[in-house]
């Protein structure tokens, strides 16, 4: 899995930063994209990364704040002029059925394939299958935003064929049940437990990329042991209360959460657009007085979990 930061600035684009998107390629897990927010652009950036609108899977927008949403429309449409015809999910804040159906409608655009839209409105499990779990939670922003925790679930342990031939097992339908886990009784009459012949567990990845917000209790559960922390830090440290009245964080409030939550690794972003790359190491030397595993996202750059 990686994930690429398609846009990094706070409210509006600059020559250096578009506004925010992540895009997590799942493509080794499960063939699919999934897109966090859609600011304006998002579908040029993609084509710059090389992220393929066609294996979308899933939209997740922590807000509908325009530096977070206006890409969408975009996005929806090009899916369609592609002809593409593959399901896609948006799961969004409540608001988002009406704003799509009426840019659809009012721009005489189409979709050419089915899309399944979430309205959010409180904390929850907002999707779920046999691979990964998402989990949103409001945060503290001026408008409702919300965060989200990715888990992908422990990869269940292979059974080692080596041992079974050595013990003389015969190969067969409670191979299956083996791999469960679970005690199986031969035609020979033996009893044979499945753990014994299974491999190491290979435990899942943990995310959370939240949206904007300033610190607050929701960030530190969602983010809970992640490998890695998206967080925003519209704001050096000594703009603390500019961020504050704002519903953003600062640099050090980003590294606050990393810490409390136990997060292997934080990557800041949605950077205010008064800061140029030449202020990223000022910003991220705040952030390593209280957390030093942290990297300051710029745009397109990819990260490998
Ligand atoms: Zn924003
Ligand atoms: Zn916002």
């Amino acid at each position: 899995m990686k994930m690429t930061f398609l846009g990094t600035s706070a409210g509006s684009p600059t020559a250096e930063r578009n506004v925010s998107s992540i895009a997590l390629d799942l493509l080794d897990e499960r063939h699919a994209v999934w897109l966090f927010d859609c600011g304006e652009a998002t579908q040029m950036q993609m084509r710059k990364a090389k992220i393929s609108l066609a294996k979308l899977e899933m939209i997740f927008l922590t807000h509908l704040h325009g530096d977070h949403l206006f890409g969408l429309p975009g996005v929806l449409t090009t899916r369609s002029l592609m002809n593409n015809q593959s399901p896609l999910t948006l799961i969004a804040p409540k608001g988002i059925k009406q704003f799509i159906e009426t840019v659809i409608s009012i721009s005489y655009s189409w979709l050419t394939y089915p899309l399944n839209i979430i309205e959010l409105e409180q904390d929850g499990v907002v999707f779920e299958d046999d691979s990964f779990c998402v989990e949103a939670k409001l945060l503290a922003h001026r408008v409702p935003c919300f965060g989200y925790r990715i888990v992908e679930k422990d990869h269940i342990a292979s059974l080692d064929i080596d041992k079974l031939r050595q013990d003389h097992i015969p190969v067969g339908s409670h191979y299956a049940d083996l791999k469960k886990g679970k005690i199986v009784r031969l035609d020979d009459g033996r009893s044979i437990n499945g753990y014994d012949y299974l491999g190491q567990q290979k435990p899942g990845k943990k995310l959370a990329i939240l949206g904007d917000t300033t610190p607050c209790e929701a960030s530190v559960v969602l983010a809970k042991d992640v490998d890695i922390l998206v967080h925003e830090a519209t704001q050096e440290d000594a703009l603390a209360d500019k961020a504050f009245v704002r519903g953003h964080s600062t640099t050090i409030q980003a590294a606050n959460i990393a810490k409390q939550a136990g997060a292997k690794k934080l990557i800041i972003t949605h950077i205010s657009p008064r800061y140029s790359q030449r202020d990223n190491q000022k910003l991220l030397n705040e952030c390593k007085t209280v957390f030093m595993n942290t990297d300051i996202a710029v745009d397109l750059a990819t990260f490998e979990i």
